[in-house]
């Protein structure tokens, strides 16, 4: 059987036919927004099912068996309810029903999106080999998906797991959800991007600076990286500070969970060994009780941007429950 896989961004909504050894046989994306205001975002979710359901009947003899959807926001699994999300600007829409009046009869269901590409990577990816690892995706914020004993931990309402907005500094910056301070606001892409331009006001002779013509709003999060590798001091300090609020969070995260592992997916992460080895030295010579407790690799994701669409296909046998469309 196959099934289908809808991760839903801001920007793209990206859907898959995958089959079931987690195998993306065929992909495509959609803008999420259209610029006629009458094709809502739901019309587009639905003639991209739609398509899928006939591409897969042209590319394969398999059945699809199901169709799964990563939401990012809050999201009421069992009654297939986005309940608010920012970036689609939805307030209770019952996502599940919609698609089903517009006459989808394959089994739906929806989660949040940091929570499918957890998924993925349990699956299918950097996490195989892990029955207890946290899956933090680094993009304009922090999500993450945490995974004890095999088991998706959700919390009540399925609203728990928000590592993102735990707090790193007391009256710190301001965060996306209202308070001061959360790892979020010192830890994520926007975070980077923000340390990077005040760097490179504060030196003008930084190689930075060549790298975006001499424009500051080019700069985004792998400025800094590539030019700390050409050994440029200023983004090296850049790093070096970013380097050390991330792993401080993650410390944290460590000491609650005490994971195997903390796999890290989104744009940053591709930056590979040279931001995974900074991040495992960090956290060695400072992690609580590190010599009598067991290690925390802290490594790399290996699905990139696939690991939503794959981990939502099969959020139907990885969750335990949830209601059938
Ligand atoms: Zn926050």
């Amino acid at each position: 059987m196959n099934r289908i896989g809808i991760d839903v961004g801001g920007t793209f909504i990206k859907g898959g036919i995958i089959d079931d050894k987690g195998n993306v046989l065929f992909s495509t994306k959609v803008q999420t927004f259209n610029d006629d205001e009458k094709i809502s975002v739901v019309d587009n979710l639905y003639n991209l099912i739609n398509y899928l359901i006939k591409k897969n009947k042209s590319i394969s003899d398999t059945f699809l068996s199901f169709i799964g959807l990563g939401i990012p926001g809050i999201v009421n699994r069992k009654k297939g309810l986005a309940e608010f999300s920012g970036n689609l600007s939805w307030n209770n829409v019952p996502i599940i029903g919609l698609l089903k009046d517009k006459g989808i009869t394959i089994p739906m269901k929806i989660c949040n999106d940091s929570r499918s590409a957890c998924i993925g990577e349990m699956m299918f990816g950097a996490g195989m080999q892990y029955k207890s690892a946290i899956v933090m995706t680094i993009g304009t914020g922090i999500g993450a998906g945490i995974v004890i004993n095999g088991k998706l931990f959700e919390g009540n309402g399925d609203k728990g797991g928000e590592v993102g907005h735990t707090l790193l500094m007391m009256n710190g910056e301001l965060c996306t959800c209202g308070r001061h301070g959360c790892f979020e606001a010192y830890a994520s892409a926007k975070a980077l991007i923000r340390y990077t331009k005040e760097e490179m006001l504060y030196n003008k002779n930084s190689l930075m600076w060549s790298h975006v013509y001499g424009n500051i709003e080019n700069v985004d999060g792998t400025l800094a990286f590539t030019c700390a590798k050409l050994n440029d001091k200023s983004a090296n300090k850049v790093i070096n500070k970013y380097v050390k609020y991330l792993s401080e969070g993650i410390l944290n995260i460590c000491n609650c969970f005490r994971p195997e592992a903390i796999i890290i997916g989104g744009g940053i992460s591709e930056t590979g060994d040279f931001l995974f080895k900074k991040i495992n030295e960090y956290i060695a010579k400072r992690d609580y009780g590190y010599k009598c407790t067991p290690k925390v690799n802290v490594i790399q994701a290996k699905l990139g941007n696939s690991a939503g669409m794959i981990g939502a296909a099969f959020m139907n046998e990885f969750l335990e429950d949830g209601e059938n469309g």
